[in-house]
């Protein structure tokens, strides 16, 4: 285990794990070490995992966060996408349930002239990943090579893809390792993995999405606003603009939630249709996207922007066009039943009246990944048929008998497991409920 470019002196796997195990904090070589062996394959999954969760039990220093996102970020190529002359501006949400709202944001700022060089990752924990959604699309294709995300970009003003070898391979490899050793909930973590990929992507300023409550990874503000700061911090040191928006996540955002399912709704979005919170969350970050964008002169500017660019239908005119660019069939986007159907389905009605109080957010994604509609070890594939809709949001009035949930599925099995997770997850009140705010709180570029 040894890096390249640092001075000559063998670094043990064992020695990094022991260190953080008690507590220690680890030099730039050290995490440099790490990282560059693992992404080379020279270091067991085991030995990593086991770093992992001394890190998600003992956190990080500023020094050592640093580190592990340069390390990460120069495991590959920083891209240079200079020579686009529109300003380069992405999205990153920290990941929650029911939470699609990149789709809809890449092609409605691509509308407006930003250039949306996105690069996005896959379903981690019970929350859901754009990379899967976007599969959904019969033939779209997220492994492009990097030539290919540019003429794409050049082309359309956004494309869409996962890390390929040449972008942050290590956030590749360890995401997907954390994905199933219960070593997600860390902010070190979290913000290493994002910040790698996105100042990876040659972009000039970042909105940034962190959410907070029952399906969020941060389950509490004060915990999202330290990842908030935390990312904004690197981003800034790196010379980024960047904003970061602590949101909503104690039920899932929208009514769909399984990677088919959320195409639909991003459609509907895009048509001017689809659930409030949804609409409203796309308005508000594609307002910040615009704004530091230079397209718009403040944030309420690139609101109604975004507005027009949906009502007038050049923003699903633009996602169309990026659709076929990336080999996917743009008839899905028009008819619905072109994309993956579940053969099933199975309904969820309330046991009593009043009004709907709280959901378990994170019970709920994860009922969608036992559907299959998520991994539960690394090498699963996706079935993207599945999901859940909702018919209620917290603070709705609900009758004895009336539909909470409708279960798509394919398996039988799954779908009975799934039908009392959801039974459980919701908590029904005899008065009326006040409804939580969507956006909580703005950190940066004040
Ligand atoms: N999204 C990412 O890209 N990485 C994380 O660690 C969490 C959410």
């Amino acid at each position: 285990m040894n890096p390249t470019s640092a001075p000559a002196q063998i670094i043990r796997a064992i020695d990094v794990i022991r260190k953080k195990r008690d507590g220690g904090e680890l030099s730039r070589y050290e995490i440099d070490s790490l990282v560059n062996a693992y992404t080379a394959g020279d270091i067991p999954d085991y030995q990593v995992s086991a770093w992992l969760m001394a890190v998600v039990l003992r956190g990080m220093t500023r020094p050592e966060t640093a580190a592990l996102t340069d390390a990460m970020l120069h495991s590959g190529d920083v891209l240079d996408f200079s020579s686009i002359s529109a300003r380069k501006v992405d999205k990153h949400s920290t990941g929650g349930v029911g939470d699609k709202t990149s789709l809809v944001l890449a092609p409605l700022a691509a509308a407006a002239g930003v250039a949306v060089p996105m690069i996005s990752g896959r379903g981690l924990g019970h929350t859901g990943g754009t990379l899967d959604k976007l599969e959904a699309i019969p033939g779209f294709n997220v492994n492009l090579p990097v030539a290919q995300f540019r003429r794409i970009l050049e082309t359309c003003g956004c494309a869409m893809i996962g890390q390929t070898a040449e972008i942050a391979p290590a956030d590749r490899k360890l995401y997907a390792l954390r994905d199933v050793t219960g070593t997600v909930e860390s902010p070190y973590l979290i913000c290493a993995s994002i910040m790698s990929k996105k100042l990876a992507e040659g972009i000039d300023a970042l909105v940034l999405d962190v959410k907070t409550g029952s399906g969020a990874f941060m389950k509490t503000e004060d915990d999202a606003a330290f990842l908030a700061e935390l990312m904004v911090e690197t981003g800034e040191r790196m010379g980024k603009e960047v904003v970061a928006l602590i949101t909503d996540m104690d039920q899932p955002l929208g009514s769909m939630i399984g990677n088919a399912l959320e195409v639909v709704e991003v459609v509907e979005v895009l048509r001017g249709e689809g659930p409030e919170d949804l609409r409203q969350l796309c308005l508000e970050l594609a307002g910040w996207m615009l704004h530091l964008g230079g397209v718009s002169a403040t944030v309420e500017d690139g609101k109604r922007q975004s507005e027009k660019l949906i009502s007038s239908g050049k923003a699903l005119d633009k996602f169309r066009q990026m659709v076929e660019l990336q080999g996917g069939d743009p008839r899905a986007i028009d008819d619905p039943k072109k994309l993956p159907q579940a053969q099933h389905t199975m309904t969820i009605s309330s046991p009593r009246g009043g009004y709907l109080a709280s959901l378990k957010c994170e019970q709920i994604g994860t009922a969608c990944v036992v559907l299959g509609g998520g991994r539960e070890r690394k090498e699963d594939s996706v079935d993207p048929a599945v999901g859940i809709v909702l018919h209620k949001k917290i603070g709705d009035a609900v009758s004895i008998g009336e539909l909470l949930a409708t279960i798509h599925y394919n398996s039988e099995a799954r779908a009975q497991r799934v039908g009392e997770l959801l039974e459980a997850s919701y908590q029904i009140a005899d008065s009326p409920v006040e409804k939580r705010p969507l956006i909580h709180r703005i950190i940066g570029h004040t």
